[in-house]
């Protein structure tokens, strides 16, 4: 992974990359090995992921999709896992998932051992952890101890987005007339724990 940012078919921003290097080759040192299996998405793919579920190919929480007329509940229960296409962070080029998708697994052994290092020393060198817990009102995603965030960068890409984007923007797949009346911008891109 170098300029552009990629190895294996994931993409960073070179200065995101950059910082990550930095990063992991501390926590290496330290004994923790920090793994990136997602990075950037852009809107086809999160599109991709989106349609499967409103159109029922992938199941939701056990439900077929299709079988929920309301758009705003059929939304709700995708966005407890998945962004909607152009409000996802993944496609910033700042923004990735580490070791593993299930917070399960950083509760105890090499997952916690991973987390506490990334909270203790992810900050020192850019990164946050944007979906944190909930249990002091934060609105949008449930937590993910996976998804950590470039903020040099990803602070001002929200910034940018808060000033930008309007629901005019948020169009081009199935279940879009979803996202204002989800008030997805206000709850999900700006429900997040790193501000700056
Ligand atoms: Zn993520």
């Amino acid at each position: 992974m170098h300029s552009g940012g990629s190895a294996r078919g994931k993409y960073l921003r070179n200065e995101t990359y950059e910082a990550f290097i930095k990063m992991s080759a501390a926590a290496e040192k330290e004994g923790v090995k920090l793994t990136i299996i997602s990075a950037t998405r852009n809107f086809d793919s999160q599109k991709a992921i989106w349609e499967d579920k409103w159109e029922g190919r992938r199941m939701v929480e056990g439900i077929n999709l299709t079988t929920i007329s309301d758009p705003k509940e059929r939304a709700r229960l995708i966005l407890l896992y998945s962004s909607m296409p152009s409000t996802s962070r993944h496609h910033w080029g700042t923004d990735m998932d580490l070791n593993s998708l299930d917070n399960d697994y950083f509760g105890s052994g090499e997952g916690l051992k991973i987390y506490s290092w990334l909270t203790a020393h992810g900050a020192e060198y850019g990164f946050c952890q944007p979906y944190t817990s909930k249990v002091n009102g934060r609105t949008g995603y449930e937590e993910e101890k996976w998804h950590w965030s470039y903020l040099p960068l990803s602070g001002v890409f929200l910034e940018q987005y808060k000033n930008e984007v309007t629901y005019n923007d948020i169009i081009g797949f199935a279940g879009s007339e979803a996202a204002k009346p989800m008030t997805v911008i206000k709850k999900y891109v700006e429900g997040v724990a790193c501000n700056k």
